[in-house]
């Protein structure tokens, strides 16, 4: 087990990860920066500082999203340091009503019952009591309801490869609901590469509480996953923020370690596996499209390359890079709903990137990314349309964009 006493004595204090930090760069102040939060961390280890009330808030305005590891030349391990001083703050004083957020979006039969209560009210927008509770804001932690497009056709077998393997596919919580057609994009795909899924118990893989400082909950769920893919196959996930945690999970149990290693994103997966020469024979499509980088893909991860890869083999396509595309969005698990104010104007930056691009279609990787840029297109007037990478990259392959 890491010691997070320990963990902070690798920042030599030098402020080269301080630009690379939204909240920084918003507030311009020293105490939500990186080398603020871990001095804040460290002197609270070392009883200088009181965890509750010197502490607290500064890691509640942390984003979580690692900018400031890629920028950082010690390699500190902020993420380490994050989960562990949250969890230490946590465990001292639990916070009901973020546990209880968690829980409700962490379980597919709560978060299925609030679509459909929100599916009702007027403006179509996911109720949530907690929220309101947490942040005590009202309308901006009513989130919109995702659009739901319609699935996909089957395809005919007998224009696939041959099958040459089979994988896990983690189906999670949230995207499962959320975002369905994205693990039937990425069912579909992984076939086209000649991979089949081998079916599991699906569940949380413990993440989101993981990133939140509830620990021992997220561990559970995490057991649970790895037990129900025991075995050697590759785990694919389409999921950012879960992939990296799956990734760690050495970190944080006894066994965890061998199955971390069998884990790998959607896009190197079907980079490896031929994807890109697939889909040069492919419809194409005949669009601008830009790439946003979720953290927990880019920063936690280090996976840049192979999402822009496998778009730029798109027949027809124009790739325009972002600026700041490495930056986060403000969506950040539950941040969006702590912390309304610092989500929405990082929303707003990461929109005024994506439109300078001229682009008509963003792809990203994760649930919580895809959903909150598809909340800014939507009130930008829908002229940017927002998809996860697998399902751009189906779209290839029909030669349209779904309608
Ligand atoms: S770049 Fe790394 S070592 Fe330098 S201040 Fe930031 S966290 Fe500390
Ligand atoms: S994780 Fe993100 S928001 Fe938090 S200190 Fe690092 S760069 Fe800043």
């Amino acid at each position: 087990m890491k010691d997070l006493g320990e963990l902070t004595t690798h920042c030599i204090r030098c402020g080269f990860c301080l630009e690379s930090c939204p909240t920084f760069t918003e507030t311009a102040s020293e105490l939500e920066s990186p080398r603020g939060r871990i001095y804040l961390v460290r002197s609270a280890v070392e009883g200088k500082l009181r965890w509750q009330e010197d502490v607290r808030e500064h890691l509640d305005r942390c984003l979580g999203c690692r900018a400031c590891e890629t920028a950082c030349p010690s390699g500190v391990e902020y993420g380490s340091i994050l989960e562990m001083a949250r969890h230490r703050i946590d465990t001292e004083r639990p916070p009901i009503a973020k546990r209880l957020l968690l829980k409700s979006l962490t379980s597919p039969g709560a978060l299925r019952m609030s679509l459909k209560l929100g599916s009702l009210l007027p403006g179509k927008r996911i109720p949530d009591a907690v929220s309101h509770l947490i942040s005590g804001h009202s309308a901006e932690v009513n989130r919109p309801i995702p659009q739901q497009l319609a699935p996909y056709t089957t395809l005919d077998e007998a224009d696939m490869p041959p099958v040459r393997g089979e994988v896990f596919l983690l189906e999670g919580c949230a995207m499962r609901v959320l975002f369905p057609r994205v693990h039937q994009a990425t069912r579909i795909l992984l076939r086209r590469v000649g991979f089949a899924v081998r079916e599991a118990k699906q569940g949380c893989c413990g993440s989101m509480d993981i990133h939140n400082g509830n620990v021992d909950e997220g561990v559970r769920l995490a057991r649970d996953l790895v037990s129900s893919m025991a075995g050697d196959l590759p785990v694919v996930v389409n999921s950012a923020g879960c992939g990296s945690t799956m990734r760690h999970y050495g970190d944080l149990f006894d066994g965890g370690a061998a199955f971390g290693d069998r884990v790998t994103d959607i896009s190197e997966f079907l980079l490896e596996n031929g994807l890109a020469g697939a889909l040069q024979y492919s419809l194409g499509l005949p669009i601008a499209a830009t790439y946003h980088d979720a953290c927990h893909l880019a920063h936690a991860q280090k996976v840049w390359q192979a999402p822009r890869d496998l778009i730029r083999s798109i027949p027809q396509l124009r790739f325009e890079e972002m600026a700041e595309a490495d930056t986060c969005c403000g969506s950040a698990g539950i941040y969006n709903v702590t912390q309304p104010e610092l989500a929405r104007a990082l929303l707003e930056r990461k929109w005024r990137n994506v439109e300078a691009t001229g682009a008509a279609v963003v792809a990203t990787g994760n649930p919580g990314c895809h959903a909150w840029i598809a909340q800014a297109a939507e009130e930008h007037g829908r002229a940017v349309r927002v998809f996860h990478t697998a399902e751009l990259l189906e779209a290839s392959f029909r030669g349209e964009l779904p309608a």
